[in-house]
């Protein structure tokens, strides 16, 4: 064919052909890859062996954390080989290919449905069904939730002839991150509640109190991304059930249960925070937290297809057949949505109560231990009504040391523990906090312990200029970081950094 023998003489080619040459008489490592800077900026003209492109990212990529001793995260790092075997054979399967993939969207409806009759969804009324759907991750689902509150909320205004330009969200302060994308991205205002030192749940009184005729929505929180506390869905329910009744409002709860989600349901059967209170119309959690997969899977569930507005749901029909799409993304892989389905099945009820327990006793185990060396004071749950988290500060007043240098300290080990500050109008109070994680054995937590103990040890004996000389040594570390931060739009230097905890 003329157009590829002219297309193989390109000089360009030739140039590749040139450059690639005597590639495999060597290792790696004897080639002039090894000897040359990674491609960072541009483009690379020519090619490179795959062996080569592997070693050179692997090697790279062995200065990241080690993502078992990562506690400060909730994501799963941990699933069996078989989920795994499952993802990887279906790597390739775009999940909005529902005509391609329909095995693919059948096993999301039966999570779905798992997910929502867990979360009590009321099941009495065939016409008022619970709809559910799968996304990235809690964020995703709760953009939707907040935007479907907001089409709710100002419909409701446009059938009285009120304004609609004021929408309001009432939200603790000690919100994740994401909820303040979401009324930043949808423009709606927030109303926080604000929280104060000894005591860091919202007081549904107060909540109650910030909600007027513009609030779209109550977010409750179902495990605090900084103390794993619970708020307390049901008080809101009852005191904004009265509320609603004597304004002839009809202002709903969002339950943000991205952690919670797969905890509560074993841990606390009988804590009503779901779809058994009336006023709770949406949910979200993360499949990829204590739902125990990798990262890319969440679920946003209704109460009913009434709570879900229809100008909010698109059908496309470009793939062979009509179907909804209800997601801020098109195309995502399919493989996450087979693991949960995999581990929903797997464990079934048993198996999630087994593993919520084990890591419910270690978190008690931890924080005892922790509690024990006289060092530290507890703020997270002691009381089994928590996230399996154990968050505490240094006891002591008067120390050369804080929780940022004892993180520091540990990460020297590998453990990353971070320290954070409290939400707003609390964020004088630093913070250190371990999740604990399906990975994260009775055995690993005896080693930290001692870790921690030996930590303190360590830093009580530096003198204080020392410590404070390794402090700013040691942001020079961050360089790294600040580079792949750039991109990172929402960055604020007025923003907490600790804000993005997840
Ligand atoms: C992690 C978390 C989120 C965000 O969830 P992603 O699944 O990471 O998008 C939202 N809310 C709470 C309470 C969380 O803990």
């Amino acid at each position: 064919m003329v157009f590829l023998s002219s297309a193989l003489s390109d000089s360009r080619v030739e140039a590749n052909n040139e450059a690639n040459k005597s590639q495999f008489s060597t290792s790696v490592y004897g080639t002039r890859w090894a000897t040359e800077p990674t491609p960072r900026y541009v483009l690379p003209e020519n090619e490179m062996p795959p062996e080569v492109a592997y070693k050179l990212i692997k090697d790279d990529l062995m200065l990241d954390g080690n993502p078992s001793l990562n506690l400060a995260s909730f994501v799963t790092t941990y699933m069996e080989k078989e989920a795994e075997k499952l993802m990887k054979e279906n790597l390739s399967k775009n999940f909005i290919d529902y005509e391609e993939y329909p095995v693919s969207v059948e096993l999301q409806n039966r999570c779905v449905n798992m997910i929502a009759r867990l979360f009590h969804a009321p099941m009495d009324n065939s016409d008022d069904e619970a709809m559910g759907v799968s996304t990235i991750g809690s964020s995703e689902a709760i953009m939707l939730a907040v935007l479907a509150m907001k089409k709710l909320w100002q419909k409701r205004m446009k059938e009285k002839g009120k304004p609609t330009d004021k929408p309001n969200l009432v939200m603790s302060a000690s919100v994740q991150v994401c909820w303040e994308k979401a009324t930043r991205y949808l423009e709606v205002e927030e109303k926080l509640v604000f929280l104060q030192e000894g005591d860091y749940i919202l007081d549904p009184q107060k909540a109650v109190d910030l909600v007027d005729e513009n609030t779209i929505g109550v977010c409750v929180i179902l495990g605090s991304t900084y103390t794993g506390h619970y708020e307390d869905a049901k008080t809101v329910n009852d005191l904004l059930m009265v509320k609603n009744q004597e304004n002839d409002w009809d202002v709903p709860i969002h339950i943000d249960a991205a952690s919670g989600g797969f905890v509560v349901p074993f841990i606390n059967p009988d804590l009503e925070w779901d779809f058994r209170l009336p006023l709770v119309r949406s949910i979200n959690v993360s499949g990829h937290k204590y739902g125990l997969c990798y990262a890319g899977i969440g679920w946003g569930i209704w109460r009913s297809s009434r709570y879900l507005p229809e100008e909010l749901i698109f059908t496309v029909n470009y793939l062979g057949s009509d179907q909804a799409s209800f997601t801020l993304n098109f195309s995502k892989g399919a493989s996450h949505v087979i693991a949960q389905y995999y581990v929903l099945i797997r464990l079934g009820r048993f198996g999630f109560t087994a593993i919520m327990k084990n890591l419910m006793n270690t978190a008690e185990i931890l924080a005892n231990k922790l509690e024990e060396t006289g060092k530290f004071k507890i703020i997270s749950d002691r009381n089994g009504n928590g996230l399996p988290l154990v968050a505490f500060k240094l006891s002591a007043k008067k120390i050369h040391y804080d929780e940022f240098d004892v993180a520091k300290k540990l990460r020297e080990r590998g453990w990353i523990v971070p320290a954070y500050t409290m939400a707003p109008h609390t964020e004088h109070i630093k913070v250190l906090r371990i999740v604990v994680r399906e990975d994260f054995s009775r055995e690993r937590c005896n080693v930290l312990i001692h870790d921690i103990v030996s930590t303190l040890d360590i830093l009580d004996q530096l003198d204080k200029d020392y410590i404070h000389k390794q402090r700013t040594a040691a942001s020079r570390w961050s360089l790294l970081r600040n580079v792949t931060h750039s991109t990172y739009v929402l960055k604020k230097p007025e923003t907490p950094k600790t804000r993005g905890i997840c």
